[in-house]
């Protein structure tokens, strides 16, 4: 018999939710808008147990925004920390949902959990280290190395990284509440709406935001490649719906390395390294029945 997870895609607008054994193996699927933290867990809650009429759960995977703390050993694990979205800050998310449907949870970031999803079954299968970035209303990356999500103090905040922002050039002060002109700052989607005045997938192609859209964005990932030597990333999220993206962040990137890192993954194959999700809009919700999976492996 197949085990059977939940998974959770917890995003700043909405939340999808699904019981499923793997991929290819999804029994329920739900939608709804995320509002405050009461209505919206109560509506995961209620969907799931739902769902334990029909289906027995190993345990549940949870893909959240954040910041999230996910220090072992604090009194405060599972929780979604000082985030600007309202009403959020200091909620007990993981601990929460394990206690109303008494299963074992795991949370991660939305974006790691999506590179773990990636990893086990997407675009990036295998290739470790590897990349997800969420190039949306908001920006995030997430890691897998050595097989598992990145973590450390914290967990890595890849949208909010420096990158050189050329004023004359572009004179947009960026949009970034804490910083600014960070990577988020500048090329979230939330960014090039607010600097453009009109919704980004609105932008005909040939506006100057898309050139300025994939130089931010290579700047970005030229930083990736030198810190964390990624074999492959996944860049998903709204904004890369813009498919005309790919082919010139993958430009910039081989101008800006100038032929430094000396591999043919880089000089020669730059197609198959920067590359859409392989699991479509479900990298995120896979990535939480992976979380999940994984739960139940050591419990
Ligand atoms: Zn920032």
């Amino acid at each position: 018999m197949t085990t059977l997870f939940g998974g959770i895609e917890a995003g700043g607008s909405k939340f999808i939710c699904i019981v499923a054994g793997g991929p290819q193996d999804i029994r329920a699927e739900t939608r709804f808008p995320t509002t405050n933290p009461d209505e919206t867990l109560g509506k995961a809650i209620q969907f799931f147990r739902e769902q334990a009429s029909q289906y027995e759960l190993a345990a549940l995977g949870i893909a959240s925004f954040g910041p999230l703390d996910l220090a072992p050993g604090s009194s405060t694990y599972g929780y979604i920390t000082a985030t600007p979205k309202a009403g959020w800050s200091h909620t007990d998310f993981s601990g929460k949902l394990s206690a109303a449907l008494q299963l074992p949870a795991a949370i991660d970031t939305d974006v790691n959990a999506a590179a773990l999803g990636e990893y086990l079954w997407g675009a990036s299968q295998g290739l470790d280290p590897s990349v997800y970035f969420t190039i949306g209303t908001g920006i995030g990356g997430g890691a897998i190395i050595n097989g598992q999500p990145l973590h450390g103090l914290l967990h890595p905040e890849m949208g909010h990284v420096r990158i050189p922002h050329d004023r004359q050039l572009d004179p947009y002060p960026g949009a970034c509440v804490f910083h600014g002109d960070c990577f988020e700052g500048l090329a979230s989607g939330f960014a090039m709406s607010a600097h453009w005045g009109q919704p980004a997938e609105q932008l005909p192609p040939d506006h100057p935001a898309w050139d300025l859209e994939a130089n931010y964005i290579a700047l970005a990932m030229v930083n990736q490649i030198c810190v964390l030597s990624p074999k492959r990333i996944i860049l998903g999220g709204g904004v890369m719906h813009h498919q005309e993206l790919f082919p010139m962040i993958r430009r910039k990137v081989s101008v800006l390395l100038n032929n430094y890192v000396q591999s043919p993954v880089i000089t020669e194959q730059m197609e198959s390294y920067i590359l859409p999700p392989g699991l479509g809009n479900r990298s995120g919700v896979l990535g939480a029945i992976a979380l999940a999976q994984r739960k139940s492996h050591v419990t």
